[in-house]
């Protein structure tokens, strides 16, 4: 997920529990650096919560350049992140999970049952 999609959570939320230490030190140290070297700042921050299975993958992708790129998955983790990619990695409640799976798609375990 994005810084940015974080600061408007803060405001509208406050600050919730599991934020420290990692989300502090993470707004710490991007602060340190120009946005344009953060990927989710540089480009549209929805990607970072797409849809489509192709945007997810762009976004991880693009999360691979950032220079906060650790601080920022190792918080994810520790926030159990309900949603979206984190760190090159994608979240769905709490848990990095390889790939979205498109609509209409069952998992595999339903198919073989
Ligand atoms: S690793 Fe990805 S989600 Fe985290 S701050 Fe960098 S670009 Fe944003």
């Amino acid at each position: 997920m994005t810084i940015s999609v974080l600061d408007r959570e803060r405001v509208v939320e406050g600050p919730r529990p599991g934020d420290m230490p990692y989300l502090g030190m993470l707004h710490d140290a991007a602060s340190q650096v120009d946005e344009a070297m953060l990927p989710c700042r540089a480009n549209n921050p929805e990607l970072w919560f797409a849809e489509l299975p192709n945007d997810v993958e762009f976004a991880k992708t693009l999360c691979q350049a950032c220079p906060v790129q650790e601080m920022c998955l190792d918080g994810a983790k520790a926030r159990r992140e309900p949603w979206g990619v984190w760190g090159g990695e994608l979240f769905l409640q709490g848990v990095v999970i390889p790939r979205k799976r498109p609509r209409g798609h069952p998992r595999k375990s339903e198919t073989a049952a």
